[in-house]
């Protein structure tokens, strides 16, 4: 059981990513994918998270939906170059790329080693 926003709710398996329809955020450095799923306030919202692998993190692949795809030619991966998306507990515009500043993260719960998970953001 978690504790959101003062309500409790049961928790009982990792959210499906194939159920996310849009991916607003990437996670500087990380390169998690952010899905907002509720947003309590202009500061704060509760959002689905995926968790990249180690090797899309190692080839900057900051840009598809889970997978890397080298069709994808928005993806720092693809392009062979570093991720904009550089600097730690900064949140970046997926489509802009553009920086939305400081944002710490609270509530985090991913079911033993899932790659999907549920956090909640709070600007700082
Ligand atoms: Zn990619």
């Amino acid at each position: 059981m978690s504790i959101t926003n003062g309500k409790a709710r049961h928790v009982r398996r990792s959210p499906a990513w194939t159920r996310v329809s849009n991916i607003e955020y990437i996670e500087g450095a990380t390169l998690r994918r952010i899905s907002v799923r509720n947003r309590a306030s202009k500061h704060q919202f509760d959002a689905v998270v995926l968790n990249v692998s180690e090797k899309q993190r190692a080839t900057q692949c900051d840009s598809c939906r889970h997978k890397h795809r080298p069709t994808n030619k928005n993806c720092s991966a693809t392009l062979g170059i570093r991720s904009h998306a550089s600097t730690p507990g900064v949140l970046y515009d997926r489509h802009t790329g553009k920086s939305l500043g400081v944002w710490a993260v609270s509530d985090e719960n991913f079911i033993r080693s899932a790659t999907v998970g549920t956090c909640t953001y709070t600007k700082v």
